[in-house]
């Protein structure tokens, strides 16, 4: 019997067609209905997705038996009931690694349309108006940038940034090895949270979201940071307590934030207020979606379901 994957939410073709090369057969039927899912479900051996499936445990009790292994191609997993995959058998991957230029670069890109008011610019141009006088920005050269979160993201952040020349602290709970490599190429220094609160100028978090670091950029710790600083958020919305954050851009404790991800998405209520300040960038969570960073997590999400086949040699 040929080994059969059905993919559910819309993924770069690339992966698609390593699949079949490899001699597995793909299912393409993204924007399948939960009911649609859960009748043909059974059928597959493994399932592709992105954010958009959910595969609570009705689905994955459907299609266990046959069923072996999910890919998510993108980072989330909050989308898939784990521990009913646990429990049934089931294998669970996700491609963490496509995004990280992507968000990389975007992380970089809000700094400096914050620091040269670049939407702001753009938005007068199209309105007929030279507000040129009114658009005196400052350099990322020589600020001090604190990355909160120094995984993937954070050390390729830190790489763009020390071309820029911006001196950087970097704060994560453990230490690898491979970390001083890092750190020595970067010019980048390892330092306590608080101290990268109060010191820095530029404050960028690349956390997971967990129950340790929802909300751990608090109250507490605005009250920390340097006044006038700013803080980009293209981690997970949670991480930072919007009303806090709120509060401190309203009252001009920080002058500005730019963020691609909220608490609620699309967002409402605390979210969208923030959105719609004057002092906020906000982008509709794009951190991951280039082109590349596309092609590649569907690359890859078809190489680890072909590895997982291969290993139990059913390809
Ligand atoms: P990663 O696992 O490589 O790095 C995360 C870092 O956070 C690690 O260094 C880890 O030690 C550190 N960390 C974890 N818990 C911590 C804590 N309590 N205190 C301090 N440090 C802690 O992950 P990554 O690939 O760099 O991605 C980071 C996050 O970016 C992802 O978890 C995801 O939420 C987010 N992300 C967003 C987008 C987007 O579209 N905006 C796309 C991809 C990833």
């Amino acid at each position: 019997m040929p080994v059969r994957v059905l993919v559910t939410d819309p993924v770069d073709e690339a992966g698609l067609r390593a699949l079949e090369r490899a001699g597995v057969e793909v299912d393409y039927r993204p924007g399948i209905s939960h009911e649609e899912l859960r009748d043909v479900v059974g059928q597959y051996d493994a399932l592709i997705i992105r954010g958009r499936t959910k595969l609570g445990r009705d689905v994955l009790e459907a299609g266990a038996g046959r069923l072996k292994a999910i890919c998510r191609a993108g980072v989330g997993l909050d989308n898939v009931d784990l521990g009913a995959a646990e429990e049934l058998n089931i294998a669970v991957f996700n491609t963490p690694e496509a995004s990280t230029e992507a968000v990389a670069e975007l992380t970089v890109a809000l700094m400096l349309a914050l620091a040269r008011a670049i939407p702001r610019a753009d938005g007068a141009m199209k309105d007929g108006l030279w507000i040129k006088r009114e658009l005196m920005g400052w350099e990322l050269a020589g600020k001090a940038l604190g990355i909160i979160g120094f995984g993937r993201i954070g050390q390729r952040v830190a790489e763009i940034c020390s071309a820029l020349r911006m001196r950087i602290l970097a704060y994560r709970r453990t230490r690898p090895p491979g970390l001083e490599e890092v750190l020595k190429r970067t010019g980048a220094r390892m330092a306590p949270l608080e101290e990268l609160l109060r010191s820095s100028d530029i404050i960028t978090i690349h956390v997971p979201l967990t129950p340790q670091t929802r909300h751990m950029i608090g109250e507490r710790e605005i009250a920390m940071m340097k006044d006038g600083a700013i803080i980009i958020n293209t981690s997970r919305g949670g991480v930072i307590d919007e009303e806090a954050l709120l509060r401190a851009l309203k009252n001009g404790k920080l002058a500005g934030a730019a963020l691609d991800v909220f608490e609620e998405e699309p967002p409402r209520g605390v979210s969208l207020e923030l959105a719609r300040l004057p002092n906020v960038i906000a982008t509709p969570h794009i951190g991951g979606q280039t082109k590349e960073a596309q092609e590649m997590a569907s690359r890859m999400a078809a190489e680890k379901l072909i590895e997982f086949f291969r290993s139990r040699g059913l390809l």
